[in-house]
């Protein structure tokens, strides 16, 4: 027998009451049946988002609720503002650019997070940006943004809108969609909500909204405002993902059963453990500033290569934790604790990098990683 454990910032693992609510018999999307399993969706996201706007629900996984955000609410050379700190900044760019979006970019090093004032400057000299781009959680580096921040700055402006991907940092971190002044908010439903890849979320401002009367560009499949209306009637524009969206119910009703507080919590505590066994390891956090809790990206010690401790990782430990992308590939490593996630997923995750690098013939003290960990979790 090999077991194995999935630790990955995304498809999390999927517990068991969410698996068997979606074993349920398929029902028809636009019959009487389905009528309450999307009201109690719809409500519950909107909980969850912490807004009284509209979160739509679109069958797709993230990226998907990224292009929407896009092609919904700007027109052709429409400047705009992104923050890139990472491979996700990246996508955000590469999004607009292919919409003919006239885009500006404060680039972010990696494993640091954006300073608000630099935006606040852009926003100044350029004038006339429409929307500013954000991550919340930049999975690609295990850094945050400070969205908190960024809402204050952006709502000073009346025709600039902030948009911003909580794909890996909803659930995990209290973000308030309403009082920080989000206009819209991506979500996606195989990072903290535990559910397998195919669903993605957004949630729509009045602010945005207006926007969406001028938007021009083409769009047919993600159509926000056919799918508000449709919402209203507890429907999709198209066929909805009815397995899916039965199971996000479900863990929404357990992450309402724990209490978002002590969901946030958990998720602060497993990072914080995570950070304490890799220092005691000997090893280094890549996030310089902000550090996730839904990911911790860590250093490669010197002479080992990254790729490999997540692979000795996956292939003699069964742990899938992640690697680095681009120019951090063979660098860094990622671990998630986001989702369903508890104390021992994390000694499980520290115990497995401590075997792994003895593996590696790198010098580690046995245990000691797991001690620090044990600490804190106690
Ligand atoms: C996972 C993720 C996405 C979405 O990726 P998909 O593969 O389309 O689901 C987008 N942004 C961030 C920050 C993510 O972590």
């Amino acid at each position: 027998m090999f077991k194995k454990y999935l630790l990955a910032p995304g498809p999390t693992p999927v517990p068991s009451e969410a698996l068997l609510a979606m074993a349920m018999p398929m029902i028809h999307h636009r019959a009487p049946d389905f009528i309450p399993v999307l009201d109690a969706a719809k409500n519950g996201l909107k909980r969850l988002f912490q807004t009284q706007n509209d979160v739509l629900i679109l069958c797709s996984t993230g990226t998907g609720g990224m292009v929407a955000s896009v092609n919904n609410f700007f027109n052709k050379n429409d400047k705009v503002l992104v923050i890139d700190g990472g491979k996700f900044g990246e996508r955000w760019s590469k999004i607009c650019k292919a919409y003919g979006l006239d885009v500006k970019e404060i680039k972010v090093n990696w494993g640091y997070s954006i300073k608000p004032e630099s935006v606040e400057e852009l926003l100044k000299k350029e004038g006339n940006i429409k929307g500013v781009f954000v991550q919340a959680t930049e999975t690609s580096t295990g850094v945050n943004h400070d969205i908190e921040a960024l809402g204050k700055i952006v709502a000073k402006y009346d025709d600039t809108i902030l948009i911003v991907d909580a794909i890996s940092a909803l659930v995990a971190h209290n973000i308030r969609t309403d009082d920080w002044g989000i206009d819209i908010m991506v979500g996606g439903s195989q990072k903290g909500l535990m559910l397998p890849p195919g669903l993605s979320f957004v949630s729509v401002s009045e602010k945005a909204w207006k926007k969406a009367e001028t938007s021009k560009l083409e769009h047919f499949y993600f159509n926000l405002k056919a799918e508000r209306k449709k919402l209203k009637e507890n429907q999709t524009n198209f066929t909805s993902a009815v397995s899916l969206i039965i199971g996000l119910n479900e863990v929404i009703k357990m992450l309402e059963k724990e209490g978002l507080a002590n969901v946030f919590a958990r998720h602060a505590r497993l990072a914080h453990a995570t950070r304490e066994g890799v220092k005691a390891i000997g090893l280094n956090m890549f996030a310089k500033e902000l550090p996730s809790n839904s990911v911790t990206a860590i250093e490669a010690p010197q002479g080992v290569d990254g790729q490999k401790i997540y692979k000795v990782l996956r292939e003699n430990y069964g742990v899938t934790a992640a690697g680095g992308q681009d120019h951090v590939k063979g660098k860094i490593f990622r671990i998630a604790h986001l989702g369903y996630a508890d104390r021992f997923d994390v000694i499980i995750a520290i115990s497995a990098l401590e075997m792994t690098l003895k593996t590696l013939a790198y010098p580690v003290n046995l245990g000691a990683g797991v001690a620090a960990c044990e600490q804190v979790l106690l």
